[in-house]
């Protein structure tokens, strides 16, 4: 855990949010901000500062984050979805505890 880090203190239960999924490796929850009718995040609850930092011993946590999106997206409604992976503060990386994000829902969302 890192003591300044908002998702770690959604993981310790030291800040509320509206958790979708929860087991010993991964919590998801929705985005306080979100950008599309559903939309949460994916985390690992170990802190791993963003994709970059991410290891060889991350593999079988990221394949299981990965795998859990459509469900966790089929269970929330979607028929489809779009992930996010913002890295570094150039790539638009906000909050330095990986996440993925997912999103879908409502009008179609714009092609990139
Ligand atoms: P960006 O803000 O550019 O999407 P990130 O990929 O780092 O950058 O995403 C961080 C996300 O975390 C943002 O979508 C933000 O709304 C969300 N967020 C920040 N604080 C909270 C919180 N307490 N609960 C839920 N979501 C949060």
């Amino acid at each position: 855990m890192s003591t300044d880090c908002i998702f770690c203190k959604i993981v310790a239960g030291e800040i509320p949010a509206t958790k979708v999924y929860e087991d010993e490796d991964v919590i998801a929850f929705n985005d306080i901000h979100p950008i599309a009718p559903v939309h949460f995040m994916i985390v690992p609850k170990e802190h791993i500062e963003s994709l970059a930092s991410a290891e060889e011993k991350h593999q079988a946590l990221l394949g299981k984050i990965l795998l859990l999106a459509p469900k966790l997206a089929k269970q929330q409604g979607l028929k489809g979805f779009r992930t996010m992976i913002n890295t570094g503060r150039e790539g638009g990386q906000e909050v330095f505890h990986l996440h993925v994000h997912v999103f879908g829902g409502g009008a179609s969302l714009p092609k990139t």
